[in-house]
């Protein structure tokens, strides 16, 4: 995310919580991005780099440790795989989760601006969590 604080807004997102992917999608070294809001009508989130194998309390599953370069508040925090969208590899998964995620938060986002929506938040532990999942992290 920029340093202007993005605009906060609501979305709802059920393309995430539905999706499959495997553990060992990824692997150290992978570039990903998180989708957590919108720039200027296009999806848009914190590009990360996959660290290692980490559990994922909020889930009890295995998820991944993520690096942000840009560093900050959240510069290590842990994922669960089905939160990271690859970004130098096209590959199919990635590819048709970007885009059924697109089709449906696009709609619901402002055309025009940064936005930071409300479908993720951070534990105190810096588990990112989805907001389907909170329950779970209760
Ligand atoms: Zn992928």
């Amino acid at each position: 995310m920029p340093d202007s604080a993005p605009l906060p807004v609501h979305a709802t997102d059920t393309v995430t919580p539905r999706r499959q992917v495997r553990h060992d999608h990824f692997a150290p070294g992978d570039r990903v991005v998180v989708i957590r809001g919108s720039l200027d009508g296009d999806l848009h989130g914190d590009d990360l780099t996959v660290v290692a194998p980490s559990w994922h309390t909020p889930t009890g599953q295995d998820g991944w440790r993520t690096r942000n370069p840009q560093g900050g508040a959240h510069t290590f925090t842990t994922a669960h795989p089905r939160y990271l969208v690859h970004v130098e590899r096209r590959c199919p998964d990635c590819v048709a989760f970007f885009r059924a995620l697109a089709a449906e938060l696009l709609p619901q986002l402002p055309k025009r601006g940064c936005t930071e929506g409300d479908w993720y938040r951070f534990t105190a532990l810096d588990q990112l969590v989805h907001r389907d999942d909170y329950g779970l992290a209760a």
